[in-house]
């Protein structure tokens, strides 16, 4: 008997892997998490049935999450990740041994736990002593702070379920706050290949626009995610991506990396005319 995984990209597009077994299957208090080991991309986690992770791309994203801002300004020392319960985020930042302290704040300690068990290429630096977890929801946490952090990344969920929260314009000026004043921004973006996507990922540009005075949008290919075209949000209230990156000094650092170098760091701002007219954007 063959078995498959199937993740509906739109109500007509699916997109199908190739299972061995499924490892793990849990019901939290805020979603399903699964594991399944697949024959292509290996372990793979889902929430809700929505694929968050696999073992052969996950690479790519945590790349670009991570490798885009801190390229941007090398002085940064403290983190703020939303999110994250896989790990791999908070695994590329631990490269870095300028940053001083990682608060990542997730809302279910069950993905971490399962992640901890099944996915240890991600989790692997989730003990590292500069990371602190805090388990609450990432929008009521940053409320609380101000001019704390030099980096906020938000590795979020989708904006419907606990993510949704995380996509609002009240958010957004709580991040905006938590931040220093160079702080910067990063978010995942979801993509607007498909129609059903592209207004809530309009909105969220326009909102993180209206907050910071420097907003920018840029992009991965990432196979498992809908349509294998991926954004992210860029903002800051000082750095520029492009005009301070510091591609010298950080290739300097001998960071090895299997996705991200800085000459892809300014490519990847480079956005395809469609994309650039959805966020009403001209050179
Ligand atoms: N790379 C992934 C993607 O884009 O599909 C995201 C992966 S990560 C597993 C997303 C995490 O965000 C989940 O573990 C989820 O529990 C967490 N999350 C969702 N809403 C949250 C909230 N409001 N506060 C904190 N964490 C949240």
């Amino acid at each position: 008997m063959e078995l498959w995984y199937t993740e509906n990209h739109t109500e007509h597009v699916r997109f199908s892997l190739k299972v061995k077994e499924q490892l793990c299957s849990k019901q939290s208090d805020f979603q399903h998490v699964a594991v399944l080991e697949s024959i292509e991309f290996g372990r793979i986690l889902t929430l809700d049935g929505y694929l968050m992770v696999t073992e052969k791309d996950e690479f790519i994203y945590h790349d670009m999450i991570v490798h885009v801002p801190m390229a941007t300004n090398l002085d940064i020392k403290k983190v703020l990740v939303i999110g994250a319960g896989d790990g791999g985020t908070i695994r590329e930042l631990t490269r870095y041994k300028s940053i001083e302290l990682i608060d990542m704040v997730e809302i279910d300690s069950v993905v971490v736990d399962v992640c901890k068990e099944f996915l240890p290429q991600t989790a692997c630096s989730l003990d590292d002593p500069r990371v602190h977890i805090y388990y609450e929801d990432g929008l009521k946490f940053v409320r609380r702070k101000v001019n704390e952090y030099d980096l906020i990344l938000v590795d979020s969920t989708d904006p419907f379920g606990p993510g949704e929260g995380l996509f609002t314009k009240e958010f957004y000026g709580n991040c905006y706050n938590a931040l220093n004043d160079k702080g910067i921004l990063v978010n995942q973006h979801e993509s607007t290949y498909y129609d059903e996507y592209v207004e809530a990922m309009k909105r969220a540009h326009q909102r993180i626009k209206e907050t910071f005075p420097i907003a920018k949008v840029y992009q991965a290919h990432i196979p498992t995610y809908p349509s294998g075209h991926w954004l992210f949000g860029y903002a800051s209230k000082h750095y520029d991506p492009l005009a301070d990156l510091q591609e010298e000094k950080w290739n300097e650092l001998g960071i090895k990396t299997k996705y991200y170098n800085t000459k892809l760091h300014v490519g990847s701002f480079a956005l395809p005319n469609y994309v650039k007219e959805q966020l009403n954007e001209q050179e």
